[in-house]
């Protein structure tokens, strides 16, 4: 039933597609043909062949019509029950309310209450005789989207149909839009849910993880505080766990490694902390307890995994465990770090003094193994400081798009007296903890921005990145040193990337993201290192200042073979597009692992497979700026 548009339709909306190009998209989209295509329910008057609305909708073109004839019943009761039927959306109703007259109003509310008809406009259809100011009004408050008087004429219907169809399309456009918003919003809250479970449990036994035992750690300190009473961690190690991995391989190694989680949560209380904090570690918070208590509760614990057999193969396994507990108590200002070193500390002598055994910590234990192990360093790393035996070296960083190098990170080392190289973990723990820092951090600086600014002019774009402690960042001295080592030598500020790690960032955060902010206004960049490992909420990592995000190693090294991995990884990079910064990952050991991340969508990358650490940047590889 299509006859030619009417003419003045054909102005509005003309077929010929050049004629859009000026409008916006909404009505581009919507041509006539369409409009046309829409589902309009038409329900007439008795009696009104000659003048039938539905025709004239045909003639116009109008494919998709389902008309109707009300029937002359109480109300329309009757069509209320055939609309209840339909089973489809409508983009329109003419409703004509002739043979109803002021029921016609409250017919046109009940449609708008029918599950399919909620949001479809209707155009109510009434005799002239009705017109009334009040009428009218009380016709827009049941719902009507537009009022034609009788006698229906089609160049009148047709212009205020075609409004109608425009306003819901535009209405449905905008609902749309929303649900996909709040759907994109509700996925983000998945994504930020998702990584907090994983970054906070194990994977194994389903238990927390190091990082969800630190958290509740800082919780308990703060409660003893508060409450005034005492807690208590307990370290489990079990001793010689290897034999078993070696004699019966891994997977049994992790059958054993999930019974004995189920051991320790039979023995423990509802509110209690059970984490695996490494391979064959384990670790219990306990709160608000007393000396004596947690000390049975070791015992009990040590004799439950010394009395627990494990068989595989035909043997049975008999292991022990050492226990090594630290008191949170309610006047000692201690971090979570600290506790959790003292139990560590404490583990270590029940296990010197022959396994199998609780240990409860003692200041004079710790004393002697702080004692002994920072008067070997102390020394050394003062005597490296003063005779220049620290060392750069320097790991290639490449542009994943581009394939060429596109700076190096700079890495400490110390060499000792016998030229032997000495990685960064076993000295600058320690010179953090006895406050050589600081000399170290401003070393690095000075060495690296020399090393720059004697570059051949070619390379004389050459950025590299460097790592400073936390301390550096709260450290009044730094911003004057870096900007007077900078005019000094000439060095551009955007050739240095710092490096500050997530939980370096978080210790003072006021105070470093001044800090930061400051020496990013020179020019420099920034980089948030081993990012994952203390995940922080998506809003704390986009307030925070940085150019690039550095996705940990750990998260890198298995991303072949682990499928969690892979999801972390790729919702941090998710995250870092989200926030628009660089996205980096280390600890790339393969081709495969390179070839991955490129699917995902890393922009850099560094590790073993692209370059190890050594005592020269590589020039040759690079490329001449
Ligand atoms: P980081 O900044 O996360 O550095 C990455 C570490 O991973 C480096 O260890 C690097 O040698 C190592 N690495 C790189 N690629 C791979 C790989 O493919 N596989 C494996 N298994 N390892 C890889 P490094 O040099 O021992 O440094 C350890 C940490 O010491 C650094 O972690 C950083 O936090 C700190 N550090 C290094 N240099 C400095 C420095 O100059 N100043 C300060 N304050 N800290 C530094
Ligand atoms: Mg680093
Ligand atoms: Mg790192």
């Amino acid at each position: 039933m299509t006859t030619s548009p009417d003419s003045r339709l054909q102005r509005a909306f003309s077929t010929d597609p050049e004629s859009h190009k000026e409008t916006d998209g909404q009505v581009d989209r919507l041509n006539l043909e369409t409009i046309r295509q829409k589902g309009i329910y038409v329900i007439e008057s008795p009696g009104d062949e000659h003048a039938s609305v539905a025709g004239m909708l045909a003639k116009s073109g109008f494919e998709k019509i389902l008309a109707t004839t009300m029937r002359t019943d109480c109300g329309g009761a009757s069509l209320i029950k055939a609309l209840q039927k339909e089973s489809c959306n409508f983009d329109l109703v003419l409703l004509d309310i002739t043979h109803v007259g002021a029921n016609g109003l409250e017919l046109c509310s009940r449609i708008h209450n029918l599950k399919y008809f909620q949001d479809t406009p209707v155009i109510i259809i009434a005799s002239k005789n009705i017109w009334h100011e009040d009428f009218i009004y009380s016709a827009f408050l049941a719902g009507a989207i537009d009022i034609v008087f009788k006698p229906v004429q089609r160049l009148e219907l047709i212009p205020r149909v075609i409004s109608s169809l425009l306003l819901k399309s535009e209405r449905d456009l905008r609902k749309d839009h929303k649900t996909e918003l709040e759907n994109e919003l509700a996925e983000r809250k998945v994504i930020e849910a998702r990584l907090q479970y994983l970054v906070s449990h194990d994977e194994l036994t389903g238990l927390c993880n190091r990082r969800r035992l630190e958290q509740a750690l800082e919780t308990a300190v703060f409660h003893a505080r508060r409450k005034q009473y005492t807690s208590a961690l307990l370290y489990i190690d079990l001793d010689q766990f290897k034999i078993i991995n070696d004699a019966e391989g891994h997977t049994t190694g992790d059958r054993f490694l999930m019974s004995i989680a189920n051991e320790l949560r039979r023995e423990i209380r509802k509110d209690d902390i059970l984490a695996r904090i490494s391979s064959d570690e384990y670790a219990i918070l306990i709160e608000n307890t007393t000396d004596d208590e947690s000390l049975r509760m070791a015992e009990k614990l040590r004799r439950a995994i010394d009395e627990y057999r494990f068989s595989s193969n035909d043997k049975d396994y008999h292991i022990g465990a050492s226990i090594g507990i630290a008191m949170l108590q309610p006047d000692e200002e201690l971090t979570a770090s600290e506790i959790l070193a003292r139990s560590a500390q404490a583990c270590f002598e029940a296990k010197t003094h022959g396994r199998n055994m609780v240990h409860m910590f003692s200041h004079d234990d710790l004393e002697t193994h702080i004692i002994r192990n920072a008067a070997n360093w102390v020394p050394k790393i003062r005597d490296a400081i003063e005779n220049d035996r620290l060392c750069m070296y320097y790991q290639p960083v490449v542009d994943v798009n581009s394939g060429g190098i596109c700076g190096h990170e700079a890495l400490i080392r110390m060499r000792d007296h016998d030229g032997q190289i000495i990685t960064p973990e076993k000295f600058i723990p320690i010179a953090e903890r006895m406050g050589l820092i600081r000399d170290i951090d401003f070393w690095v600086i000075n060495h690296v921005i020399d090393v720059l600014s004697q570059l051949p002019e070619a390379y004389a774009r050459q950025k590299i990145n460097i790592n400073l402690s936390m301390f550096a960042f709260q450290d009044p001295a730094l911003l004057p040193l870096v900007c007077n080592k900078l005019a000094a030598t000439g060095v551009d500020a955007s050739r240095i990337t710092f490096e500050i790690t997530e939980t370096a960032a978080v210790s003072n955060y006021a105070h470093t993201r001044r800090m930061i902010k400051q020496l990013r206004k020179l020019g420099c960049c920034f980089a948030l290192d081993d990012f994952g490992t203390g995940f922080s909420s998506f809003n704390y990592i986009k307030q925070f200042p940085v150019d690039y995000l550095k996705i940990d190693g750990c998260f890198i090294r298995n991303l072949i073979h682990d499928k969690v991995d892979q999801r972390l990884v790729k919702s941090m990079i998710d995250v870092a597009k989200t926030l628009n910064k660089k996205i980096v990952a280390e600890f790339v050991e393969n081709e495969e692992i390179l070839d991955l991340l490129k699917k995902y969508g890393i922009d850099m990358a560094q590790g073993y497979h692209i370059g190890r650490p050594g005592a020269e940047l590589l020039l040759n590889r690079l490329t001449p700026s």
